[in-house]
């Protein structure tokens, strides 16, 4: 199994991969989470990325595409993986289509008055790659991850003028890969409102649907 989790931010990419990854055992990539972890660990890559991301722009495709080439490279990868946040740009597409020419693009569809209540309320797990939210997925505990414990933080990206940038940054570098994707055929829309367990159940029907066809 081998899909693409796409999506504006906020959309529930995340959310879903982590559902994904436990139904299916399968190893979840999410660009966002590779560079927030090689930012805390102060890495060259994790300096060089800082200040693109809080200011909500894009790493440039050729650091991102070696990134997510080396990660891929790994036997855990190696049956099938589920990219989260990569890619992105047409050019990332193009060099995934390069080192993996088959695989399916899950679009999660929603509007931006719900992404930008998603951001504003998002906690971020500092252990693991889970995400809470103050309103619609609240912790047991409050301020700590249900799945690991560790204290859960605000994102620096999800401030106002942050948010604001990746959405534009979404609509016109991200969203054109709709087109090419529909294109290709291997692109299937969801809608990814509702709450996230009913957003999961009808995912996990259609991943398994699409895992019956082919790929
Ligand atoms: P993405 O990875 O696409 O940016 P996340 O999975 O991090 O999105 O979700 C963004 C925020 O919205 C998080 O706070 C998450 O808890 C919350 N969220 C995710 N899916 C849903 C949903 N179906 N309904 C309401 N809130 C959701
Ligand atoms: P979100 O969950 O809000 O969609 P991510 O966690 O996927 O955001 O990514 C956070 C930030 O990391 C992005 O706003 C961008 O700066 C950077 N990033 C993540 N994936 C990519 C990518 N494929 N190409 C370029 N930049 C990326
Ligand atoms: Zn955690």
């Amino acid at each position: 199994m081998r899909f693409v989790f796409f999506g504006p931010p906020g959309a529930g990419k995340g959310t879903m991969a982590v559902e994904a990854s436990s139904e299916f055992s399968l190893p979840h990539v999410s660009t966002g989470d590779l560079f927030r972890s090689a930012i805390r660990k102060r890495t060259p890559l994790g300096l060089y990325v800082k200040t693109i991301i809080d200011a909500g722009s894009l790493v440039p495709d050729q650091a991102t595409i070696d990134l997510v080439k080396e990660r891929l490279a790994q036997p855990d990868a190696r049956s099938g993986w589920l990219l989260d946040g990569f890619p992105r740009t047409i050019g990332q597409a193009q060099a995934l289509s390069d080192f993996c020419p088959e695989n399916w693009v899950i679009d999660l569809q929603v509007s931006d008055p719900v992404l930008i209540s998603r951001l504003s309320g998002r906690r971020m797990c500092s252990g693991c790659s889970h995400s809470y939210h103050m309103v619609f997925k609240q912790p047991k505990i409050d301020g700590v991850c249900d799945a690991c414990g560790s204290p859960l933080y605000i994102r620096d990206d999800d401030r106002e003028a942050s948010v604001r940038n990746r959405l534009l940054e979404y609509r016109s570098l991200t969203e054109p890969l709709v087109d090419y994707y529909r294109e290709k055929g291997n692109l299937v829309m969801v809608n990814g409102e509702g709450d996230p367990k009913a957003v999961w159940a009808s995912l996990k029907q259609i991943m398994l649907d699409l895992h019956a066809l082919k790929h």
